[in-house]
């Protein structure tokens, strides 16, 4: 089995470069630029109104989740094909959309993330939901992204709990990768994971770590310091590099779980869940006493959840079957864990965890 790595052609990240570097997003000469009403006011606007310099531009706003209805409507408007290639501007809604429009239409894709909330950015991935907005599966294209482009001075805008969820994200990149390679599993562009991949998600896990509170305290001040822009990188490049080529595992099985249920646990972000299932798998594999609470002091820190009652949720045997049901469907990276994975072994870890966190 071979080694697989990939990643986005060029990655940009400092303040303003949204002004300074927006050269690297012309890929053409017509482009569709998805985006959502709010981003548009933020920042669209005015980018649209300077590569209209150069170049035309049809803005696209997305309404709902990145779902097939949604995606097909936007690969629809282009079905004369004069829109030449894509920017998409915004959260992980416009970025999954935006992918997958570009992979539906076979054109280049530069991608402008304006929170730093998700590692979604550099992959070559979109997560699909159903028009209900829940969990439907991850959808792989061939190609990574063109460009990607991170302006800090417009993320730093962006509330800190945007920040903190993208933390935790990132914080399940080394678990889930270091689950892969010691079980000889498959990263997600169906390789083993490379020495590369490894060492991306090693140092992911030590920025958190070191500077994850610092950067939420300079989000929270508005301050662009060396601590901020290395989470910024850690959220969106580590990360973001590191899950890819590096692989999953639990923990995101357990967020697709927790994403079938319906009330108050549909308000938390992707990293919020994920972060609870990054807690459920360190339980699961039995890492280290010291290990586990060093990641719920950093969760406590940083106001992540820590417990069942944190994401909202009964601890009602019924609603732990329904998660647990989902999180090892057939398929799911919850199987890379050594060890049969059932539903019942993924309830007993979620209450050990429940119980640790508290
Ligand atoms: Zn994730």
């Amino acid at each position: 089995m071979a080694k697989i790595f990939g990643s986005p052609n060029r990655y940009i990240q400092g303040p303003d470069v949204l002004k300074t570097d927006s050269h690297y997003l012309e890929l053409g000469q017509h482009c569709m630029l998805v985006t959502d009403e709010v981003v548009w006011e933020i920042c669209g606007r005015e980018l649209a109104q300077r590569l209209a310099n150069k170049l035309k531009v049809t803005p696209f706003f997305i309404k709902n989740q990145s779902s097939d209805e949604e995606i097909k409507r936007l690969v629809n408007h282009n079905l004369e094909g004069k829109m030449d290639f894509i920017i998409a501007l915004g959260g992980g809604k416009a970025i999954d959309v935006g992918k997958s429009v570009s992979h539906h239409l076979a054109l280049p894709i530069a991608i402008v993330p304006t929170a730093a909330s998700t590692d979604a950015s550099t992959s070559a991935i979109s997560v699909i939901y159903s028009s209900e907005g829940l969990f439907e599966r991850y959808s792989y294209y061939h190609k990574s992204p063109d460009i990607v482009l991170v302006d800090t001075a417009i993320i730093i805008q962006a509330p800190s709990f945007l920040l903190v969820s993208g933390i935790a994200d990132a914080l399940a990149t080394y678990v889930e990768v270091r689950t892969v390679l010691e079980e000889g599993k498959l990263n997600l562009l169906g390789g083993q994971p490379t020495i590369t991949a490894v060492a991306i998600a090693e140092k992911c896990h030590e920025i958190l770590f070191e500077y994850g509170v610092a950067a939420v305290a300079d989000n929270q001040e508005r301050r662009l310091t060396p601590a901020f822009e290395a989470i910024v990188e850690a959220n969106i490049l580590l990360s973001g590099l590191g899950f890819e080529s590096g692989g999953l595992a639990a923990a995101h099985a357990i967020q697709n779980g927790l994403s079938v249920l319906d009330g108050k646990v549909q308000t938390l972000s992707h990293g919020q869940k994920v972060a609870f299932g990054t807690l459920v798998q360190l339980v699961l594999e039995k890492r280290p006493d010291q290990e586990i609470a060093d990641f719920v002091s950093l969760y406590k820190q940083l106001g992540l959840p820590t417990t069942l009652a944190g994401l909202f949720i009964d601890g009602r045997m019924e609603t732990l079957k329904k998660i647990a049901k989902q999180a090892v469907v057939q398929g799911e990276t919850s199987h890379f864990l050594a060890g049969e994975v059932t539903a019942e072994r993924i309830i007993e870890g979620m209450l050990a965890a429940d119980n640790i966190g508290r």
